[in-house]
């Protein structure tokens, strides 16, 4: 008789799930989440990270019991944590959906299918979003994403043979305490539920006035779908958002809303175009996609200083980033905002790397570890891309160089935003701006443009845009073609 293990990581949901699917079709499974020291020990991870997973299996094991499928949480490394489970009970088949993570995720696969051919345990992995696993070729990205997109979602099996796990083996689930974690900040909701509820009100309302709420920090909270959390733990497919959203336009007959919801519908494939490149090249998280930016910033050399050597040392301008006291008022409420909620819209993301990049000429590995820990949407395929996109290190996107005072102007016009998150402002409480803006973007556009001219970056830049840009219109600039038919008199445009 077969006997499945369904291995749960990011994608803690019942439904559209191909590994719960295929179980059911074995003589006996079990569900198992592991709570991997690595993960904790990740430079990414906080405790609202852990705190929300906790949650979503909370909900999960109730759903799986009442199916008579056990739900095991046991802490420790994956291939150890088998180990132990073997001891009860032999699985023959290991049943996952592929995950595009960092460093130490892609070292425990591989320690997973070391186990598993050595002791012939049978691992069929799946994928759940649009990322392609050894993808050969851009050319065709987007037509494929649309295929597994629009393909059934995968039917949820009523009852499971359930394997014969002593119900004490189940354990009640950790907590931060009992892992040693300190106090997560306030969570919004999370789970299944969860994600179907936000989805619901996004599909019949709050979505009308997406296109125009999502740029500002006021009006974005509740004009963008805040799916992001969910879509990162799994707790629902970007298959159903997507499904779900097509058929909320085809039956609205309010054409607001149809319009606000193709907006958003058409930037889900951006959550799978970013991931794609993390999956393809792993070292993103660490370097440059232009290895013609390695040792512009950073690297032990505070150039910054060197041309305006009264701005503060680097470290000093990464704690004054990371705090919230910069001096610049709309980046230190969107800092602080994000800081207190876990969340900040996408226009508020990009001012905050920009300003990381070329106001403080900050690397951003550094920041893009701030960050990771502040996002609960933490996804790294996006974020590590992201964070060079917007730091002007991928050698093909258009440098946009935020400018803080332009967007509060834009967003917060009436300057609540500001007043709400930075209450000294006007005080002596509250610091000067930490560098010159004008001579600081100077010296950033002038390392970077000159670099850019270069017969080198050129070439490198045409590689990265075959093996990552994108092949289809309405996805963010990138590309040869942009980038020649940009003048000298556009390029450092403030945005
Ligand atoms: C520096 C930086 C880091 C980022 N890190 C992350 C991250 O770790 N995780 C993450 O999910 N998003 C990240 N984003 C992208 C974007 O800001 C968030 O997806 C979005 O703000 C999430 O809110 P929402 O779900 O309400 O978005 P909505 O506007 O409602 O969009 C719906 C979904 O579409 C996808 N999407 C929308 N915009 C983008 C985009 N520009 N790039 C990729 N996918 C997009 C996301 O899956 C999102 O949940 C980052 C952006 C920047 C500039």
């Amino acid at each position: 008789m077969s006997t499945a293990l369904v291995w749960f990581k990011r994608d803690l949901r019942l439904r559209d799930h191909a590994p719960l699917a295929a179980a059911a079709q074995h003589g006996a499974a079990a569900g198992l989440f592991v709570i991997e020291p690595a993960w904790l020990a990740s430079p990414e991870c906080d405790p609202q990270h852990v705190a929300t997973t906790l949650q979503c299996l909370a909900e999960l094991r109730a759903g799986l019991a009442a199916r008579d499928l056990p739900l095991l949480v046991r802490v420790g490394d994956v291939p150890a944590v088998f180990d132990e489970l073997r001891r009860t009970v032999a699985f023959s088949h290991l049943l996952s959906h592929e995950e595009t993570g960092t460093g130490w995720s892609y070292d425990r696969d591989r320690a997973v299918a070391a186990w598993c051919h050595a002791r012939g345990v049978v691992w069929h992995e799946w994928p759940q979003t649009g990322v392609v696993r050894r993808l050969r070729s851009r050319s065709g990205w987007a037509a494929q994403w649309a295929r597994r997109m629009d393909a059934p979602e995968v039917a949820q099996p009523v009852g499971y043979a359930g394997a014969a796990f002593d119900p004490l083996e189940l354990h009640a689930l950790p907590t931060l305490h009992s892992l040693g974690l300190p106090a997560s900040r306030p969570l919004p909701p999370a789970g299944e539920a969860a994600a179907w509820r936000t989805l619901h009100s996004f599909l019949a309302g709050r979505g009308r006035d997406y296109r125009r709420a999502l740029s500002s920090p006021i009006t974005a909270p509740d004009g963008c779908s805040r799916l992001s959390a969910h879509l990162a733990f799994g707790s629902l497919s970007m298959r159903s958002v997507h499904q779900a959203t097509e058929a909320a336009i085809a039956a609205t007959p309010d054409r607001q809303l149809a319009y606000g919801l193709r907006g958003f519908a058409s930037r889900l494939r951006w959550h799978c175009h970013f991931m794609q490149k993390l999956e393809d090249e792993p070292a993103i998280e660490h370097r440059n996609f232009a290895r013609s930016c390695d040792g512009v910033r950073g690297g032990g050399r505070d150039r910054l200083r060197e041309v305006l050597p009264d701005t503060p040392p680097e470290q000093e301008r990464l704690e004054a980033w990371c705090a919230g006291r910069t001096g610049y008022p709309m980046v230190d409420a969107c800092m602080r905002h994000l800081c207190a909620t876990g969340w900040l819209n996408f226009r508020m993301r990009a001012m905050l790397v920009s300003f990381a990049a070329y106001h403080l000429w900050l690397d951003w590995r550094a920041p893009g570890l701030f960050l990771a820990r502040q996002f609960l949407d933490f996804e790294p395929g996006i974020h590590w891309s992201q964070m060079q996109m917007q730091s002007g290190t991928t050698g093909i996107n258009t440098l946009r160089i935020y400018s803080p005072a332009r967007q509060a102007a834009e967003h917060d016009p009436t300057g609540a935003f500001v007043r709400r998150w930075v209450p000294e402002l006007g005080t002596p409480a509250y610091p000067q701006p930490i560098v010159d803006e004008r001579r600081a973007l100077a010296f950033a556009k002038e390392t970077l443009y000159g670099l850019r001219r270069t017969p080198e970056a050129r070439a490198e830049a045409d590689a990265v845009q075959q093996q990552h840009g994108s092949r289809k219109a309405g996805l963010p600039p990138s590309g040869t073609a942009r980038r020649r038919t940009r003048t000298a008199s556009t390029q450092g445009e403030l945005f």
